[in-house]
């Protein structure tokens, strides 16, 4: 690990430069590992949005002028920085979140991988040519960008989420307003440098640091910006839907999950035991993705049930490169899923392993939230349909495929979904019904590649997806061309 000092004060990037917020107010980043004081941050509000959109409008049509081939280098200059860099943000990243630095260097190296494959989306964005009814009349399609693109992320997995909005919003020639996520600043804030670095021009990536009212909600609500990506809670992308929907703005959501993984009487059980584990736990179990409900046919219910239990209790919490998984981001975050679970308890619901805060002198000054198994819930208790974005899942009894597949899919959410068989029509089947954006057969819930488009049904989503080529259609308008030629003329 390199001998990184972590910045003092997280500032804005503003038109290549970097600002205090306007007003001069701070908050402080805390350490989720140790809840002491990382660094302060600039607290933006809309003057500081206001001027970063402004620097972002000033310098779109210029950008947009630069062939895509070439943006496709410049961003690739700014990928070789990163990886140039990758230490560091490792670093950043395991800091700001209380992650392992291996998990962070992994976050960080999948980062890396998308800004590639974006970068290279320069020598493509392909349109359409086709037919046409008329004769001598040529049709196709072009890719234009929007214009400012208004971008907005959670913090949970700081650096990809980075990366998933900037690379497709740039490569289509939009410049960037970046809204960081308030508990992730300084992940940001170093990409903003590194662009620096490599001379991005100024004004194409803005980011600016503050709370989702002070800062994010003027990013949404202002005219100029003509798309807005958000990854967040549904709770918030409704709020988004609303404002920005007003005004007939494109809008990108990447919202919530309470994600199914259903274990069949046929599953290799230790196999489906350890993805049960990486997928509700790993990541402090704050992934969209995590596997939040756990399906099991009542065949083998108690005997699965007891292989979790066990392995559960034998997670290792902590910050380390050996420990399991790590705090969860803050500690209002901590103590909301905390009441989540004793008003489930009063209402019935068997707490297997787990429920409360880790209280030990390793773990009581961090966020640390103990790995936890539920049991005898109601499928439509508010436990079971409301995401707690933690180390948390609940087990399901079912009688067979048909009483599973019904489970899986009454749910407000429809992200990502798993089923553990080795019956191929069982496994096939599933992919075809289950309501969700993403299916899996025998693996996670979790996960997703650069060149696959990810993104929820119901209330995970508004139905697009990023990344793959697909979030090309977030971030670019397509413009029909007709050219007539006159064969008398030739
Ligand atoms: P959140 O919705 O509270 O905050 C996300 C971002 O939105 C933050 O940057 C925040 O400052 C900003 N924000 C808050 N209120 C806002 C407002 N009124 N206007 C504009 N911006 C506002 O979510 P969180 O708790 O930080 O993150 C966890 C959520 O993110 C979970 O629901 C999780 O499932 C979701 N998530 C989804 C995906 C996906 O790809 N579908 C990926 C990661 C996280």
């Amino acid at each position: 690990m390199t001998q990184f000092r972590f910045p003092e004060a997280i500032l804005n990037w503003i038109d290549g430069q970097q600002l205090p917020a306007i007003g001069g107010e701070w908050f402080d980043k805390l350490n989720p590992a140790n809840g002491k004081p990382l660094c302060r941050v600039a607290r933006s509000r809309a003057a500081d949005i206001e001027r970063a959109v402004e620097a972002a409008r000033q310098a779109q049509p210029a950008w947009a002028d630069v062939p895509a081939v070439r943006r496709g280098e410049m961003l690739h200059d700014l990928v070789l920085g990163m990886k140039a860099r990758r230490d560091e943000i490792a670093t950043i990243v395991a800091a700001e979140t209380g992650k392992s630095y291996a998990s962070a260097k992994a976050e960080t190296d999948g980062a890396i991988a998308l800004g590639l494959f974006y970068a290279s989306e320069g020598q493509r964005l392909y349109g359409r040519t086709t037919t046409s009814a008329v004769p001598h009349k040529y049709a196709l399609t072009v890719r234009q960008p929007i214009g400012v693109a208004g971008l907005i992320i959670a913090a949970n997995t700081p650096i990809a989420n980075v990366a998933w909005k900037i690379f497709p919003a740039l490569i289509c020639g939009n410049t960037a307003v970046l809204k960081a996520a308030e508990d992730a600043p300084a992940t940001a804030w170093i990409v903003g440098q590194i662009a620096q670095d490599v001379g991005l021009p100024r004004g194409i990536l803005n980011i600016v640091q503050g709370f989702g009212e002070d800062a994010g909600a003027p990013l949404v609500a202002h005219p100029d910006v003509g798309v807005i990506s958000f990854t967040g809670s549904t709770e918030v992308g409704r709020k988004i839907q609303r404002v920005a929907g007003e005004r007939l703005a494109r809008i990108s959501l990447e919202l919530g999950g309470k994600n199914p993984l259903v274990v069949c009487d046929d599953a290799d059980l230790d196999h489906a035991a350890k993805w049960v584990l990486l997928s509700a736990f790993s990541n402090a179990g704050q992934r969209c993705a995590s596997a939040s409900r756990i399906i099991i046919f009542d065949s083998i219910y108690e005997r699965f049930r007891d292989m979790l239990i066990e392995r559960t209790r034998q997670l290792k919490v902590g910050p380390g490169d050996d420990d399991d998984f790590g705090p969860v981001i803050n500690e209002l975050q901590l103590t909301n899923m905390i009441a989540a679970i004793e008003r489930a308890r009063q209402r019935g619901a068997i707490i297997l392993t787990g429920g409360g805060r880790m209280t030990d002198p390793a773990h009581r000054d961090g966020f640390y939230m103990q790995p936890t198994l539920i049991e005898g819930v109601d499928p439509h208790d508010e436990i079971s349909e409301c995401e707690l974005f933690g180390p948390i899942a609940i087990l399901y009894r079912v009688a067979d495929y048909e009483e599973a597949l019904r489970l899986a899919n009454d749910s407000p959410y429809g992200l990502t979904a798993c089923i553990h068989t080795r019956n191929i029509n069982r496994a096939v089947h599933f992919c075809d019904k289950v309501q969700a954006g993403v299916a899996v057969v025998n693996g996670g819930t979790f996960g997703s590649e650069p060149h696959m488009p990810f993104g929820g049904r119901k209330q995970s989503g508004n139905g697009t997806r990023e990344p793959g080529t697909e979030a090309l259609d977030v971030y670019s308008e397509l413009k029909d061309v007709y050219i007539n030629i006159d064969p008398s003329a030739l």
